[in-house]
């Protein structure tokens, strides 16, 4: 058996495509027959080789949805060859106690088996699998190419939604209060109907975007005011219209930043209230750029600063159940072959895609 990938063989060149044997599931592991696969930011990263050190030739594409193809029988899951699955793609040993509480990406031993990244990935008609304890089944009533997505953008927004919620809860306890959301892509957009769904309904969601456009997806999909960080205007009416859109409290009780630059950090930090928690999810800033906090002024004011990267296991069961039930409504999503991977990340780069892009690969 045969399948066509699209490989990046050398960094900054276009992928290759090829067509070599499936590979057998390795012991503890599966193969599953690729259905989509979305192409994501961190693509363009990978393909510019500055995601660590990578393995070439490497078969890129994290987002994975597909069927089962064949799997070690002796692993202990409720998932079995023929049924459709998503793949959470950031594997770790799959020996340690994180990793067996479904925390890969903390491995206790440093292992990164994240298709796409350092090991083969979904742009590909099958994909292997180091541990069949990471895929999980697809409900009938979520498409494929919703599923796929979800153990990257979907998962990575529940966790920063997860993330702030202790401390909204406590502040909501005690008065209404707003949370502030930073960059209404993909991400953002996930995140504004998660927080409608996981905070008190005392919270006023207020989200930020330099596009008009994106704000006004915002409002549809639930947050209460947006407000735009256009270029015109100076950082001090930029901050008091940003107070404003805040409501009584003139502060939000937690921020979450998906852009994640210096200047939306530091914006973050003044809009914040006592007792607020900042977390930090976009991956835009180059290598070496850094944001500065005001150190004794941060810690008078008790803040906490968190880093969100992906999320666990079990808390992709939750988006899926999120998006099952209809209450998360996925991006628009378009399709392309597998010999389109290189121009879609091209597009990606240039800020071309609108909503999601995912490979088909197989008809299910
Ligand atoms: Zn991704
Ligand atoms: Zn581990």
């Amino acid at each position: 058996m045969s399948r066509r990938s699209q490989k990046l063989v050398e960094y900054g060149k276009p992928l290759v495509l090829v067509t070599e044997q499936v590979p057998t599931a390795p012991r503890g592991g599966a193969v599953v027959q690729v259905a989509f696969a979305g192409v994501c930011h961190s693509d363009i990263h990978a393909t510019e080789g500055i995601l660590q050190q990578q393995n070439l030739p490497l078969i890129l594409g994290h987002e994975i949805s597909g069927t089962v193809a064949n799997m070690d029988p002796t692993v202990k899951t409720d998932v079995k060859v023929g049924d459709r699955v998503v793949v959470y793609s950031m594997g770790g040993c799959s020996a340690c106690s994180r990793c067996a509480e479904g925390r890969p990406i903390d491995c206790l031993n440093r292992v990164m088996n994240t298709n796409g990244a350092f090991i083969d990935g979904g742009f590909s008609d099958y994909v292997v699998c180091p541990d069949a304890k990471l895929l999980l089944k697809v409900p009938d009533s979520v498409a494929m190419d919703t599923a796929c997505l979800l153990p990257c953008s979907g998962l990575t927004a529940y966790n920063a939604v997860a993330t702030i919620m202790p401390t909204v809860n406590d502040f909501a306890r005690h008065t209404d209060c707003a949370v502030l959301l930073v960059g209404m892509g993909g991400l953002g957009l996930w995140a504004v109907q998660i927080a409608k769904q996981l905070l008190p309904s005392n919270v006023r969601l207020v989200c930020a975007d330099v596009d008009v456009d994106k704000l006004a997806s915002a409002k549809d999909a639930g947050c209460d005011v947006t407000v735009h960080w256009g270029k015109e205007g100076n950082e001090r009416s930029l901050l008091a219209a940003t107070r404003k859109a805040c409501g009584a409290s003139c502060s939000a009780v937690a921020a979450i930043d998906f852009v994640n630059l210096p200047e939306t950090f530091s914006r973050v930090e003044r809009i914040l209230d006592q007792g607020g928690i900042h977390a930090m999810v976009g991956i835009m800033a180059k290598p070496g750029v850094v944001g500065t906090v005001p150190l004794t002024p941060f810690v008078l004011r008790n803040h906490t600063l968190a880093a969100v990267a992906v999320g666990s296991v079990q808390q992709l069961r939750k988006v899926m159940a999120l998006v099952a039930s209809g209450k998360v409504k996925p991006p628009p999503i378009s399709h392309h072959p597998l010999e389109s991977a290189w121009d879609i990340i091209q597009k990606l780069k240039a800020g071309k895609v609108k909503g999601r892009a995912v490979l088909r690969l197989s008809k299910l």
